[in-house]
């Protein structure tokens, strides 16, 4: 595989970074993660614009601008022959060469930039999809700002541990009684033909799909509503489902052990995902 590394496109066991580099100390670091479909990207601008509102908040220096961003995306498609996929991209505070808490200067300290891809044959068309996925619901301990698309992916990990060990797929992050977000998807439930999910705040992720599907479920006369809503809620409503950008729109058909709907994905959900497929397909580049 040939990745990217500040400004050099190299074979994967020649790619460095510093170890003082504060992604790799601290955590210090923002990441996106975009779809490749029959070789061409899925939502570019809204992964460029939240990686750039991403850096910003943390007052991160951008090492590219969003065209070299995405001229360097489609090169390591092209070297890497990417048909279906995904492209991680990192952008950490870098070093100064020491470990100090405090930033430092910006002027003199570069950030790292780092890009690989991911073959994923079948992307777009996986059992998932097509069966559903079970979660079960595990307390929200993630930081306060969980709308930075850090790389603090750490609580995230032992929540698809906790998933795996229950012999489910993923689990659902709830807080002071209501769901905030999937380890890695933002969470919806379908009651009597309404789709309701999470208002966008520093609680959750605001999900690049999230914002696709919901435009596409109202342009398709479908009624969404932006609230909270509880585990018990979800295990009673129709449907519910997860939205990201590699899982696209995937049915949930369980939670905590109890059967959403009849146990197996509706017709909502399915419907939204052909629908944002298609448009995607659409709109790619
Ligand atoms: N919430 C969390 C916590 C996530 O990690 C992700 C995926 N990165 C999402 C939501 C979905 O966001 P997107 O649709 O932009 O992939």
């Amino acid at each position: 595989r040939t990745v990217y590394v500040n400004g050099e496109y190299l074979p994967e066991d020649q790619a460095k970074i510093s170890i003082f580099d504060r992604g790799f100390l601290m955590a210090d670091g923002v990441y996106e993660v975009t779809s490749v479909l029959d070789g061409k990207l899925i939502a570019f601008d809204g992964h460029a614009e939240r990686l750039t509102r991403s850096m910003n908040e943390l007052d991160m220096r951008a090492p590219a601008t969003t065209e070299e961003l995405l001229e360097i995306h489609r090169e390591l498609v092209r070297l890497n022959d990417i048909k279906d996929g995904l492209i991680y991209l990192q952008v950490t505070r870098g070093s100064d060469g020491d470990r100090d808490f405090a930033f430092p200067d910006p002027e003199t300290t570069a950030p790292s930039l780092v890009l690989f891809t991911q073959s994923k044959p079948g992307l777009a068309d996986n059992p998932a999809a097509r069966d559903g996925i079970r979660v079960i619901s595990i307390e929200d301990i993630r930081w306060g700002r969980r709308d930075i698309k850090t790389v603090q992916l750490l609580y995230p990990s032992m929540g698809k541990m906790m998933a795996k060990k229950a012999g489910v797929e993923d689990a659902w992050m709830v807080e002071d009684g209501f769901v905030t977000e999937g380890t890695s998807n933002n969470a919806y439930i379908v009651k009597d033909g309404k789709i309701v999910t999470r208002e966008t705040s520093s609680d959750i992720l605001h999900g690049i799909t999230r914002k696709a599907v919901l435009e596409l479920a109202r342009e398709a006369q479908m009624q969404v509503e932006e609230r909270n809503f509880t585990i018990e809620e979800a295990q009673q409503a129709d449907e519910a489902f997860v939205t990201s950008a590699s899982a696209f729109v995937t049915p949930v058909v369980e939670i905590d052990g109890a059967k959403v709907g009849s146990g197996t994905p509706g017709k909502l959900a399915p419907r939204l995902r052909e629908i944002y497929l298609e448009e995607m397909r659409k709109t790619a580049i």
